[in-house]
């Protein structure tokens, strides 16, 4: 027999292996059978699952997800581009969506360091104006400094920042975000954010309160660019 790659399947742990036995088990009683040998088995299985309303494999993800290094955030894209840096090996993660991974059904991703993932798209599509405003923002957690920003676009649902600092970024990491817009009355917002993904030095950021931003936000993004 040639020997084929087993590096992908390496990281299944005899604990990982018993869970998946029980789980194909289980999945046979669905009329769904699974191989332990395929590459993307715990992708497969977990997405699998998803869509079955059975308590028990719902028991046996909890259980895997114990014991898989796992990212707890569902991460939304704007777009069916999914870009983001691995949290834990810092290589970029790049996924075609599939249409149909929203947040509530979110597709399974596994980085090449077996790091797992949850992502979707962001259904929801909010217009989204071009800016170069200056703003500031600080981690939520921890006593990080203001960092200097710049707001390369803005929505009702988010922003894109850049950073004009050396600061790092992680997804799924909270931001409080500050910053005024040009129009006549210089709104601002300060609002909460979710990173959604992190390339180079931009990010872009899900506002977490959307509710609370002032109704001028709405206005300002539907005006043309202002000048000055
Ligand atoms: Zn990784």
């Amino acid at each position: 027999m040639m020997p084929h790659s087993t590096a992908t399947r390496s990281y299944l742990s005899r604990q990982a292996v018993q869970i998946l036995l029980h789980m194909k088990q289980l999945l046979s009683q669905h009329g769904i059978s699974i191989k332990l040998s395929e590459s993307n088995i715990i992708v497969h299985v977990l997405e699998v699952v998803s869509k079955l309303n059975d308590p028990a494999l719902e028991d046996c993800r909890k259980r895997l997800l114990e014991i898989i290094p796992h990212h707890d955030k569902v991460f939304l894209f704007a777009t069916s581009n999914g870009q983001w840096l691995c949290i834990n090996c810092n290589k970029t993660i790049s996924v075609e969506l599939r249409q149909e991974a929203t947040i509530h059904q979110p597709q399974v991703v596994m980085c090449q360091c077996n790091m797992l993932y949850y992502v979707g798209q962001n259904t929801r599509q909010h217009v989204r104006k071009t800016t170069h405003l200056i703003g500031q923002c600080h981690r939520q957690s921890g006593s990080g400094n203001q960092e200097k920003i710049v707001i390369e676009n803005v929505s009702v649902g988010g922003a894109r920042i850049r950073l004009l600092s050396s600061l790092s970024l992680t997804p799924g990491e909270i931001l409080n975000l500050e910053f005024h817009l040009n129009d006549k009355a210089k709104t601002l917002i300060a609002q909460p954010g979710c990173v959604l993904y992190v390339f180079g030095d931009s990010a872009g950021i899900q506002f977490m309160e959307p509710s609370s931003l002032p109704p001028a936000l709405a206005t300002y993004v539907q005006l043309p660019e202002l000048i000055g």
